[in-house]
């Protein structure tokens, strides 16, 4: 498996993939391991008790990847791999991206840090935090003092297509594009942030308002996309956008394949996770064949990261989280062959 150790590629794309352990629920109920990662890119689902003999299985159950971990893996080691090579990009004036795909309970929003609790930051830091560290590293880098940058974070969801601010109790905000195709959120809460503490607190604020009790839809977190956007602007320049870091913590995509409900309400839920999720798929491949055909108006997730999909210095990464268990083998399968066509 992969180490601290290992040496980091940069890439404009990087798709990972990371598995998570059998749950003590699982366990319990005897649930059975069929995912195996072989190498530090490479992941395997096989049949259950068979021994793991790669020579043996059929190469569509053989995955490879720029970097693949198992469930030994921290998140300190994954964030190491995906989202921290781009950290510089943001500050050399791109668009970072990193995506948490894969179905509810593999373990997104475990490896993004959604569901701090504040008690155990150490182990619990997830790759918001992570990010966020690094961020007030280089802000303090000689090589970027002179810049004069500030730092501030947004937190919203997307739920059936609309925007809800999770710095703002939920307010329903609107997308407009203006005739330079200038996308922009109107009244998004953008907070100033001078510490990785401070980031912290609001990751924590903006969770909890993601899972608090609502009456009205989207209180089930696994049907939204949640994007947290670390901002740096320019103070000697009108704070002008300089960069810009999204971390989205998306929608549980095992509802792309469930269209056996009768209720109205979970099919258009659906059919909203279904289009963005393939229009995610469309732009960031564009942006891999540095296309000028960008389809980011298929969906508001694409809209509102329009930006993250042009540009020379825009650097973008998937996690596709997989559950380890026989019973969830339908899924891990069409995760992982979603992130296998996303590069
Ligand atoms: P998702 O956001 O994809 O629905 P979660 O991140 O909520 O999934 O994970 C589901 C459960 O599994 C949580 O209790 C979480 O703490 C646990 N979990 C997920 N990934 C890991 C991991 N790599 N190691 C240990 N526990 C994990
Ligand atoms: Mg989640």
């Amino acid at each position: 498996p992969l180490s601290t150790g290992d040496l980091i590629e940069p890439h404009r794309i990087s798709v990972c993939v990371r598995k998570r352990p059998l749950n003590k629920q699982e366990v319990a109920k005897k649930e059975i391991d069929v995912v195996s990662v072989p190498g530090k890119g490479t992941l395997l689902v096989h049949e259950p008790k068979q021994k793991v003999d790669l020579t043996k299985y059929l190469e569509n159950q053989i995955f490879h990847f720029d970097y693949s971990f198992d469930e030994s893996a921290t998140n300190d080691l994954v964030y190491k791999f995906t989202a921290k090579p781009l950290v510089q990009s943001i500050f050399d004036g791109g668009m970072a991206t990193c995506f948490a795909y894969g179905q509810t309970g593999s373990g997104k929003t475990h490896t993004m840090g959604g569901n701090f609790t504040g008690k155990q930051q150490n182990s619990a830091k997830g790759v918001y935090a992570l990010a966020a560290q690094d961020v007030f590293t280089y802000l303090n880098h000689r090589r970027y003092t002179n810049l004069d940058l500030s730092v501030y974070v947004s937190f919203f969801e997307i739920y059936n297509g609309k925007v809800y601010d999770l710095l703002n109790k939920k307010a329903k905000l609107r997308v407009l594009e203006d005739d330079r195709q200038q996308v922009q959120v109107v009244g998004l809460e953008e907070v100033y942030v001078s510490s990785t503490e401070d980031v912290i607190k609001i990751i924590q604020m903006g969770s909890a308002c993601r899972t608090s009790g609502q009456t009205s839809a989207n209180a089930n977190s696994s049907r939204s996309h949640a994007i947290l956007q670390i901002v740096l602007r320019r103070n000697d320049r009108a704070t002008t956008l300089h960069g810009k870091f999204s971390l989205v913590d998306l929608a549980g995509n095992e509802r792309g394949t469930d269209v056996s409900s009768n209720d109205r309400g979970t099919l258009v839920e659906t059919a909203e996770i279904n289009r963005s999720l393939l229009a995610l798929k469309e732009c960031i491949r564009s942006l891999g064949m540095n296309s000028d055909h960008i389809p980011f108006r298929m969906s508001t997730l694409t809209k509102v990261l329009r930006d993250s999909f042009i540009g020379e210095k825009s650097r973008t990464c998937m996690i596709a989280m997989v559950s380890p268990g026989m019973t969830s083998c339908e899924y891990t399968m069409n995760t992982l062959r979603y992130a296998d066509r996303v590069k």
